[in-house]
């Protein structure tokens, strides 16, 4: 699976401004946290931008179709001039079925992971880079930066807002999301197979350094025989 994260705005081009945040800092931020979790489930990322630099939208989706990109994600803040307006909503392109599909994915992540202020639902729009990129493509919109509430969501809460976006993204790809190994307290040259263990239900992970009992051990192998069959 390649998936292409397309952090919005950059360099020359700030973005939405509001509550002293700039959209392209907020936008490159949480995108690069969506890129690692993604990445622990072996996803290949690509990026737009991993930095503060402009592109022009045509050479971000030149990128994602170039590197025939499973589908294409942008990631945006929201703004007006109506300092009330606050809340997320998800783009896609007019009459894409997988692109709405997507979109609804990641709206409903980030409605159910509870971090949103309000639901503006998904909706369709002929945005340039939903336009040109030849795969299935999602535009979200985080927050109003413009907005006090939002802009504090923006700020503070990135790392959940990161993580109901991926959770969305791999929700739309088939893929079960795999928690973080925090806990995981082996040696550095097991984490590789720990990991790996984990994410084919082997083991959960824990009392990575107790030595094995007979239960343990069979269960061990009773489930990697099980996920052969
Ligand atoms: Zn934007």
């Amino acid at each position: 699976m390649k998936v292409f994260l397309d952090p919005g705005h950059g360099g020359k081009d700030p973005g939405a401004l509001g509550n002293g945040l700039r959209e392209k800092d907020i936008a490159l931020s949480v995108t690069l946290k969506v890129g690692e979790i993604l990445k622990r489930h072996n996803i290949e990322v690509i990026y737009s931008r991993t930095t503060d630099v402009f592109l022009e939208l045509s050479e971000r989706t030149n990128l994602a179709n170039k590197a025939n990109a499973d589908i294409f994600v942008s990631i945006h803040c929201n703004a007006a001039e109506n300092i009330n307006a606050k809340g997320v909503e998800t783009f896609s392109y007019p009459n894409s079925t997988k692109g709405t599909a997507l979109a609804k994915c990641i709206q409903d992540s980030i409605i159910q992971s509870k971090v949103y202020t309000s639901d503006r639902g998904i909706k369709t729009a002929n945005f340039a880079v939903l336009r040109q990129s030849n795969m299935p493509s999602a535009l979200v919109e985080l927050a109003f930066i413009t907005n006090v509430d939002d802009g504090k969501i923006l700020k503070d809460r990135q790392d959940e807002l990161a993580l109901a976006v991926a959770k969305g993204i791999l929700n739309y790809l088939g893929i079960k999301y795999i928690e973080k190994t925090k806990e995981l307290d082996c040696s550095p040259w097991a984490v590789e197979a720990m990991e790996w263990g984990m994410k084919n239900n082997l083991t959960d992970g824990t009392n990575p350094k107790e030595p094995i009992s007979l239960e343990r051990f069979i269960t061990i192998l009773y489930r990697y025989g099980k996920a052969l069959e």
